[in-house]
């Protein structure tokens, strides 16, 4: 990290940018250009040794959402160009990108570019996608730009979402929010359990805004964004910019808003920013996982403000959504590639047996089609149940955080509490990591759910932990035999 830059790039760092480079031509060709552009550019590919790629990001969002949405695809595209991967993992580095970032906003203001091959060409983003990174990245915004909304994934529109009971008034709702710009309902706030839809509308909110009304300012991030923004304007004393920023949007979309609960001075500043807009009459659109009066630490002014508007939930699925959506993501991979076959079944089959979340289902299906495309044949029944025999173990099991705390305290010889202690003896924080690598893998919990099963801790604790273990797994066979025991005992 240092010396690159200085020294310019040693021969592997050559190989690893050739590498990279074909990779990206290839993501573009089969995910697009916007998708490439928006998600798989900003990250590095910082070394491959013998069957692990590691990649790195700017910030734990990115590495999260990239790993979920699309790491199979790019292990697939990594291996076409790396015969023996087998692996590849995220990381997150600040460092990696910073100066960079840095360089950046140095380039913009004085109309340069860094130079052509430094990490800071990843960043240059054309003018008009919607992440240009200083708003989104680690460090103050200049006080003369917007701020930049989070990322939309252009894969997530109303023309994708598929409607079914349990979401059609959430449907309704933001259908409305995107097509008429009276704000009658204000705010709207969407709430259910995770991986049902929420950001998904959010985004489907924003592509048609975008489309339809390109004037209309619309802000889109995460209440974890919101927050990390306000930290840095009170860091970097800027907090009038930050206030202004905020207020002159047009439509403010905070997804995942239980995440502010408990955080007093962000909860402070968001029912201020909240209420300039309301009486503006600027459309808000918020989600949670659960309704305001049952998120914990969500002072009581905001709970009741966020009543005032229209609060609609969305429902588990049931087994026509599940199915629908089965079909009609199916139909877009076949429609991408026209080699996948399936047998009809095979959707019907996984829409009774996997009742968890939709980004089960996804997932599901992706491992489904880069099976099929490595096997290179027709999906049927049999080849569903052995390559997803885990996953479907697991939805027939549905493990929680609490048995897992249990058995790894037990297998460890700790006590329950020692694993959401703040103790940081690695007696006790190896097993902690450990049980949070086994939540994230085994429950479909989110990362905050998970660092809320441990004591309240952050996201990015819990990301850490996944990629510690992840990491020493491959080293330690003690560890790595653990884990095993403890994943069977728990899905047996
Ligand atoms: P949440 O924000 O509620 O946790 P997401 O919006 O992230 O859930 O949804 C998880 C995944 O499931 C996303 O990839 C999303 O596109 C997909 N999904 C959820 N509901 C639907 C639906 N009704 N139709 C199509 N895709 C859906
Ligand atoms: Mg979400």
């Amino acid at each position: 990290m240092k010396d690159r830059g200085a020294k310019g790039s040693s021969r592997s760092d050559v190989k690893l940018d050739e590498l990279w480079t074909r990779a990206l031509d290839r993501a573009e060709r089969e995910l697009g250009v916007n998708c490439v552009t928006q998600w798989i550019r900003p990250l590095r590919l910082r070394s491959i040794e013998s069957d692990l790629a590691v990649l790195s990001a700017s910030t734990g969002f990115l590495a999260d959402w990239v790993e979920r949405n699309y790491g199979l695809h790019l292990l697939r595209i990594l291996q076409s160009l790396a015969p023996g991967l087998r692996r590849i993992t995220l990381t997150v580095s600040e460092a990696d990108f910073a100066p960079n970032m840095g360089e950046r906003v140095a380039a913009a203001t004085n109309g340069g570019h860094g130079e052509g091959h430094t990490p800071a060409a990843q960043f240059d983003y054309p003018e008009n996608t919607p992440q240009t990174a200083p708003g989104n990245g680690y460090g103050p915004v200049p006080a003369d730009e917007d701020l930049q909304s989070a990322p939309l994934d252009p894969r997530c529109t109303f023309e994708s979402f598929v409607v079914g009971k349990p979401n059609e008034l959430a449907h309704a709702a933001a259908r409305r929010v995107a097509e008429t710009a009276d704000a009658t309902f204000n705010p709207v706030f969407l709430y259910g359990g995770v991986g049902l839809g929420k950001t998904h509308l959010m985004h489907a909110i924003g592509w048609h805004l975008k489309r339809n009304r390109p004037k209309c300012k619309v802000l889109f991030l995460s209440a974890e964004h919101f927050m990390y923004r306000f930290v840095q304007a009170l860091r970097f004393r800027d907090t009038m910019t930050f206030k202004r920023q905020f207020r002159s949007v047009d439509v403010l979309m905070i997804d995942d808003v239980q995440f502010i609960a408990g955080k007093d001075s962000t909860q402070e500043e968001f029912f201020h920013t909240f209420n300039a807009l309301i009486d503006q009459k600027k459309q808000i659109v918020i989600s949670g996982d659960r309704s305001p009066e049952r998120i914990d630490g969500l002072e009581e002014r905001i709970c009741s403000r966020l009543q005032w508007g229209l609060v609609v939930d969305i429902h588990p699925t049931d087994y026509e959504l599940r199915l629908g959506i089965l079909q009609s993501k199916a139909e877009t991979i076949a429609a991408n590639n026209p080699s996948f076959e399936y047998d009809p079944k095979v959707l019907e089959f996984l829409a009774h047996r996997i009742s968890s979340n939709v980004r089960v289902l996804e997932g599901a299906l992706t491992r489904l089609f880069a099976f099929a495309s490595l096997v290179g044949r027709r999906i049927t029944l049999d080849m569903t149940q052995e390559c997803l025999a885990d996953l479907l173990r697991t939805a027939d099991r549905k493990v929680t955080i609490d048995e897992i705390k249990r058995k790894v305290a037990d297998h460890y010889n700790l006590r329950l509490s020692d694993l959401i202690s703040a103790r940081r003896a690695r007696a006790v924080a190896r097993p902690r990591q450990v049980a949070m690598f086994l939540a994230k893998s085994l429950t479909s919990k989110s990362l905050p759910e998970i660092g809320r099963g441990f004591g309240g801790r952050d996201h990015t604790t819990v990301i850490h932990a996944v990629r510690k273990v992840e990491q020493l797994r491959e080293t330690d066979s003690q560890l790595a035999d653990d884990i095993e025991l403890l994943r069977r005992m728990l899905e047996g």
